[in-house]
Parts: structure tokens; C-alpha cells; sequence
């Protein structure tokens, strides 16, 4: 595509490449099951649209943080799929009927929550089911050694639960070589030896590729389905998910010794040319990428240069030939040459953020990648 009418910035969502990652990730545990994690609206990339493929491509378990994206997945998934919210009971009762309500479960966290569940089930008459999440050196949620201890010594403390899940989740997944995944897989290993049998879960995206050792039954991955790399250092396992375009909006000649932006920030030492691309930091193109990313046009690299407006960015395409940029032609600010990870290095950041951050100012349409334009 060239210059077809694109008033806005551009996101292409390849939903069945999100189905393909997840599927590909399955595969690596044939004896675990594989989970869809989708909190923060599928990472940015639209709940709605995700969760319901990877429910029908046999997908049984989802994972969200908070309650109200739970009540808003419940209604898109079968009866049978198992949902679990890792931010657990936020201190109520009135979340914790309303889970009992909507067949949604929550991960208890500390002994106050399993107090509180277990109450509900007894109100209730039955013993609702619940993941109960096992610190192992996080220290964000969890029980844990002290609260552990308290368990392991009163097991009737879930004598009014049916624990379905422990879960634990590790601190550095993405570096093979941190000591601290053994020494968490150590500890989550002692603690389910101790504790009631159920399915255990320890693997994020990167967790996974840590070896058979941290499956367990389920895997809980979400970055690797939406194409970020859980490898890094190495190559991509994964495939692309997104690709971002915005139009030019204009096209000038700057002079040397001249600037572009606020604050000037960029100064040219010779004369080039300049284009200006209709998407901003309000469109979720980090400020941090000001003099640093990259964008893809006319098959080239071009370096975003002076500082990302609200609303705009200015590329270097003085390297490209004249006429080989045109207003109403398309970047890709993310795209297969320029992919998340790469777009986040350029940012200081990391391909969760990025994604995460995507504004809602994009056109959206979810379509295969490799059906677009490759320019
Ligand atoms: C977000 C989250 C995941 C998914 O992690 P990825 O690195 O995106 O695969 C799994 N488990 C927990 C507890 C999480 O908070």
C-alpha cells in the first residue's frame, strides 16, 4: 500500500498469529496445559478479539488481574473455560460473591484470603474453587515463607476451599542464566511436596523456555503470544502480531545547521529531509524514542529525529532517493523489519510496555500481517 486514503495511524492485529504462538508454546509441554493470559485488554491488544480464538483453539484457562476484566471475559469464553484473576479478593466480600457469581476464580494471595473464600463457600454451602499464589522470591503477591508455615501447620485453613491451582511466578525468567530460577523452582517444588495435591503452575512466556522443569500442568503465558520474544539475545521463536503504520503528513528540506522540534534538540550538520509521520506519544510512540527509534519507509530505515510530539514524529530520509517519500505514503513505526522488542530498545523499554501503552487513537483491524503492504 502507498498512499490509499490513511488519515490515522494504522494497527494491524494478526489474531491467528497470537493463535499459532499460543499453540506453539503448548506444544513445548504436550503433558501440561496452556493457559491464555490476557489481562490489560490482551496486552493491549484487544481481549475481546483474543480470548474467544484461543478458546476455540482449545485454550481452557485465562488469566486477568482485576476483577472487571473478568467480568468482562466471562461472557466471551465457554462455560467450561476456567478463569482466574491474579489480583485475588481485593480485601471484599462483594468481590468475592461476585466471583462466586460469575463462575470466575480468584488468586488468594495471603491467609486473609483464603479466610474470606472459605467463609464465602461456607455461606454458600459448597467449596468454591480458587488458585492460591505461593511467593518464592517475588515478594509482590503471594504467601510467604511466614504465612506458608502457618498453612502447612493449619491445613484446615482450606478445609472450605478447593484449591484447583498453586501458582507461583518467577522473578527472572528471562535470563537462563539467573540463579534465582532454580532457587525459586526449589522452593516451589518443597512447598507443593508439603501442601495438599493439585495442578501447579510456575511458567510465564520465558519461564517455559527454562526447560520441562518449570512446567508442571499449567502454563501461563502472555508476552510470547503477542509476538514479544521470551529468547532474548537469541532469535524469535515467535511470530509478529502487530504492525503499526502512520501516514506522512509532510515532506521538507531542511538546511544545514538547522533544527527540528521542540527544544531543537536535533541540529543537522548538513542539509537532509524530513518527514513528518501522524502519530505521537498520545498514540503510545514513547517520548523516550526522540533521537533513538527507527522507523521503516520505502523499504529503508529512518531514523526518528529531535524530539516525538504528542502527535507527531519526524523522520531523517535523507539517505532515501528524492520523490521516494510521498505525504499520504505509510511508516511502519512497528513492523517486520522494526519488530516490539527492537521498537522498545529504542525506547528504553520493553516490549510490554510498548504493547501495553498502544493508544486508542489508531484505526484497529485484525488481519493477517503478511497480507498487508511490505513496503
Ligand atoms: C503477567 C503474568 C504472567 C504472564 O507473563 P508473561 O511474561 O507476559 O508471559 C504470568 N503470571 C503472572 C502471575 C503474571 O502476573
Amino acid at each position: 500500500m502507498s498512499s490509499t486514503a490513511s488519515v490515522a495511524a494504522l494497527l494491524t492485529i494478526d489474531a491467528d498469529a497470537v493463535v499459532a504462538n499460543w499453540r506453539r508454546l503448548a506444544a513445548m509441554a504436550p503433558a501440561a496445559a496452556c493457559a491464555g493470559v490476557v489481562k490489560a485488554d490482551a496486552y493491549g491488544l484487544g481481549m475481546a478479539e483474543i480470548a474467544p480464538r484461543l478458546a476455540a483453539a482449545g485454550c481452557r484457562d485465562f488469566i486477568v488481574a482485576l476483577p472487571d476484566e473478568a467480568l468482562a471475559l466471562r461472557p466471551l469464553l465457554p462455560a467450561a473455560a476456567r478463569l482466574y484473576v491474579l489480583g485475588g479478593l481485593f480485601d471484599s466480600d462483594d468481590v468475592a460473591a461476585l466471583y462466586a457469581r460469575h463462575d470466575i476464580r480468584p488468586a488468594l494471595n495471603h491467609l486473609g484470603e483464603i479466610a474470606r473464600w472459605a467463609a464465602l463457600g461456607a455461606r454458600l454451602g459448597r467449596k468454591p474453587p480458587a488458585a492460591i499464589h505461593i511467593d518464592t522470591g517475588m515478594n509482590r503477591l503471594g504467601l510467604g515463607p511466614g504465612e506458608l508455615a502457618t498453612l502447612l501447620a493449619e491445613p484446615d485453613r482450606l478445609g472450605g476451599i478447593d484449591v484447583a491451582l498453586w501458582v507461583s511466578h518467577l522473578a527472572c525468567s528471562e535470563d537462563a542464566e539467573a540463579a534465582m530460577n532454580a532457587e525459586q523452582l526449589d522452593r516451589f517444588t518443597a512447598a507443593l511436596a508439603r501442601l495438599p495435591s493439585a495442578p501447579a503452575s510456575l511458567a510465564n512466556s520465558s519461564g517455559i523456555f527454562r526447560g520441562p522443569g518449570f512446567h508442571f500442568q499449567l502454563l501461563r503465558p502472555g508476552a510470547a503470544l503477542y509476538g514479544i520474544n521470551p529468547t532474548p539475545g537469541q532469535a524469535n521463536p515467535m511470530r509478529d502480531v502487530v504492525r503499526l503504520t502512520a501516514p506522512v503528513l509532510q515532506v521538507r528540506e531542511v538546511e544545514a545547521g538547522m533544527t527540528v522540534g521542540y527544544n531543537a534538540t536535533r541540529r543537522f550538520g548538513e542539509k537532509t529531509r524530513l518527514a513528518t509521520l501522524a502519530a505521537g506519544y498520545a498514540d503510545g510512540y514513547h517520548r523516550s524514542a526522540g533521537n533513538r527509534g527507527v522507523v521503516h519507509i520505502a523499504g529503508r530505515p529512518a531514523p526518528v529525529v529531535g524530539r516525538v510530539s504528542m502527535d507527531l514524529i519526524t523522520v531523517d530520509i535523507g539517505d532515501l532517493p528524492v520523490d521516494a517519500v510521498k505525504p499520504g505514503d505509510c511508516a511502519d513505526l512497528i513492523g517486520p523489519h522494526n519488530p516490539v522488542d527492537a521498537v522498545a530498545a529504542q525506547a528504553g523499554t520493553i516490549g510490554y510496555e510498548i504493547l501495553t501503552s498502544l493508544g486508542a487513537r489508531y484505526r484497529r483491524r485484525y488481519a493477517p500481517l503478511d497480507s498487508r503492504n511490505s513496503q
